[in-house]
C-alpha cells in the first residue's frame, strides 16, 4: 500500500504541469462514454482507451455485471447508468469484459461460493445467454466472456430508457473484450456475431 499512499502525496506536483487541464475539470463534465467493467485489478479503462480525466464515467463491477432492471430496487449500477444517460447525455456505453475473468471463470466452473454469499448472489445476476458456454479448457475463458458481455449488452437493452434512445439511434451499446495478458482489445461485429480486433 505504501508505494499508493508515497505517490497520491505527490500527485499534486504531477498535475502542475498540466494546470488549465485539471482546473477545467471544476466546471464539469463531459464524458465521451460510459465504460462498464470489472472490478479487476488488471484492466485499467484509462490505459487501455487514452482517457484524460473527464472522458470516460466508469462502472466497475465484479465480472460486468448489469443487474437486471427494477426500478423498486434502486442499485448503485442502475444510478450510475441513469446519471450517465439522463444527466451527462452520454451517447456511448462500452461493456468491457476481460480474459482470465474471476467471476465468469467460477460461474463457467460452477464454483462453490458459498463462503462468499455476496459474491454468489451477485453473480446470479449475470443472464448467461441460452445456448451455455462450456470453460473447454482455455485459461483466458475467452469464449465464455465473450458470451456473457453479449448477455449484460441484452441486459442493457432492457433498460427502458436506453431502449428508447437506441430506437432513436441516440445510443451506441460497444462489446469489448480485453486480453490482459496481450492488451489486445477486441470488438464484437454483430453482422458476423463475431469479436474481431479493433
Ligand atoms: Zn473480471
Amino acid at each position: 500500500m505504501q508505494p499508493l499512499i508515497d505517490y497520491a502525496r505527490s500527485f499534486r506536483q504531477r498535475t502542475a504541469a498540466r494546470p488549465e487541464e485539471f482546473a477545467r475539470l471544476a466546471e464539469g463534465q463531459s464524458p465521451q462514454a460510459l465504460f462498464i467493467t470489472c472490478s479487476d485489478s488488471r484492466v485499467i479503462p484509462s490505459l487501455i482507451t487514452g482517457a484524460r480525466p473527464g472522458e470516460l464515467f466508469e462502472l466497475r463491477t465484479a465480472g460486468n455485471i448489469v443487474p437486471p432492471y427494477d426500478p423498486e430496487r434502486p442499485t448503485g449500477e442502475a444510478a450510475t447508468i441513469e446519471y450517465a444517460v439522463e444527466v451527462l447525455g452520454v451517447t456511448d456505453v462500452v461493456v468491457c469484459g476481460h480474459s482470465h475473468c474471476g467471476a465468469v471463470g467460477a460461474l463457467v466452473r460452477g464454483d462453490d461460493l458459498t463462503a462468499v454469499p455476496a459474491v454468489r448472489d451477485w453473480l446470479a445476476h449475470a443472464a448467461p445467454r441460452a445456448d451455455g458456454t462450456k470453460a473447454d479448457g482455455d485459461p483466458a475463458i475467452a469464449d465464455a466472456v465473450q458470451s456473457h458481455v453479449l448477455a449484460q449488452i441484452l441486459r442493457l437493452r432492457s433498460y427502458p430508457y436506453l431502449a428508447r434512445r437506441l430506437d432513436a439511434g441516440q445510443l451506441r451499446l460497444h462489446a469489448w473484450f480485453y486480453e490482459i495478458h496481450t492488451g489486445t482489445v477486441l470488438a464484437h461485429r454483430p453482422p458476423a456475431d463475431t469479436f474481431v480486433a479493433l
